[in-house]
């Protein structure tokens, strides 16, 4: 029996974690679970796992817990409080699925504490790959991927060396846009951008993957958790979503995990590894998938990924600089203060503009975040 935390618990991925754990009693028990303001669902979570404890981020929303669970557990707020409850000695497992930066620090408090991280939250490699691929060895944690296609890569390298890894190939599904010509891209609403092919998702993330950012974000993933640099880090169009990832060897031999696009699936083998857990979930029928189809991004149309790329190969606190301007200006898209074409602009200008930290330190990190994001908001105001 394996004790969860399981921060950002009302999210999409925490929600499907909480499917995992139903489907396991045996396996998995709940040991605290967060929100960031969806106090009814958490109640809801609270009812039927009965965790030791909870948190939320907002204030009122943990104030309102306390009135009626306070007598029955422990009710936090505030990264504080998430940091608190990724750091308890009963806890064997963190699941990672905060969105965005707000992550990083939760993540580091269970690294801190050696545990074993399934990471959903991959801004917190983007921000800080570095310093939490240095923290993990100090600490001896374990990060596995919850991410579908670094869990592919993951289970492509079990008994593999990764001496022998000649390229990593992540598929992206192309998002909705795949097919809109350049000169429609300036008109792309909210609505339209939240309708993925594939995935059901939290809408940032969704967004990402309407830009490609998704993928640039995932590239720089990629590059920390196998220790693989950039030019040997390549993504291919696979509009099926059925193959997750690959990984080309040495020897020019290709390694693919297949399976049916459901987050459980990589969820379920980051909690289980390296065991497989058995499930009744729906199997993969190839006849009746018929062909898969393979394409070239588009660089033009999708100027994000190109953008992630740079930033890598520029390290230091750019893909710091990178992330925080894409969460603000998804923000703002998603409020209808920005265009679709505006987000990669805002990032391009963030980065032309900031001042570079290499090696930098948690504090050059969030200085860097937190100037970026005052930066584009200003700028942005002044614009409009
Ligand atoms: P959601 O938006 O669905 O959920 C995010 C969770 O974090 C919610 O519990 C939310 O609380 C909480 N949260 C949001 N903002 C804050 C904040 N500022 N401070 C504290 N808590 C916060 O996101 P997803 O589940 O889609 O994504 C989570 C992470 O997993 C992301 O990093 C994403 O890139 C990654 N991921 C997601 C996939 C997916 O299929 N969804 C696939 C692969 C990776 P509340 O409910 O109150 O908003
Ligand atoms: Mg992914």
């Amino acid at each position: 029996m394996r004790t969860l935390t399981i921060l950002g618990s009302t999210g999409s991925i925490g929600t499907q974690t909480l499917d995992v754990v139903r489907s396991n009693p045996a396996r998995y028990r709940v040991g605290y679970l967060t929100t960031n303001r969806r106090g009814q669902l958490l109640a809801e979570q609270i009812r039927e796992f009965s965790p030791t404890g909870v948190v939320a981020f907002d204030p009122v929303v943990a104030q309102q817990l306390r009135a009626e669970f306070g007598s029955q557990l422990e009710v936090l707020e505030g990264e504080e409080g998430a940091c608190t409850v990724a750091s308890r000695p009963e806890v064997d497992i963190v699941v990672s699925a905060l969105v965005g930066f707000a992550g990083v620090g939760p993540t580091i408090a269970a690294i801190q504490q050696g545990k074993r991280i399934a990471l959903a939250n991959k801004e917190t490699l983007v921000a800080a790959g570095e310093l939490i691929t240095r923290l993990l060895k100090q600490h001896n944690a374990e990060l596995i991927p919850v991410d579908s296609e670094h869990s592919a890569i993951y289970q492509c390298l079990v008994g593999e060396s990764s001496a022998e890894i000649e390229q990593l190939i992540l598929t992206a599904s192309g998002g909705p846009f795949r097919e809109l010509p350049a000169d429609q891209f300036q008109h792309i609403t909210p609505a339209q951008a939240l309708r993925h092919p594939n995935w059901s998702m939290g809408p940032k993330i969704t967004i990402d993957s309407a830009t490609l950012m998704n993928k640039g974000l995932e590239v720089m993933e990629a590059r920390w958790l196998f220790d693989v640099p950039p030019e040997n880090i390549d993504v291919v169009v696979h509009p099926q979503s059925i193959i997750h990832s690959m990984v080309q060897f040495v020897d020019g031999s290709v390694k693919a995990q297949l399976g049916l696009p459901d987050m459980r699936l990589p969820i379920q083998y980051a909690l289980g590894w390296p065991q497989r857990i058995p499930n009744e979930y729906q199997r993969m029928d190839l006849p009746l998938i018929g062909s898969l189809a393979f394409a070239q991004p588009d660089f033009q149309r999708f100027p994000c990924l190109g953008l992630a790329f740079d930033a890598l190969r520029r390290g230091g606190t750019a893909p710091a600089i990178l992330n925080a301007a894409n969460e603000i200006a998804v923000a703002q898209f998603l409020d209808g203060q920005l265009r679709f074409t505006d987000i990669p602009r805002c990032i391009e200008r963030a980065l032309e503009r900031a001042e570079i930290v290499d090696s930098p330190s948690l504090t050059d990190i969030l200085t860097a975040d937190a100037r970026t994001r005052a930066d584009v908001r200003r700028e942005n105001a002044s614009t409009k």
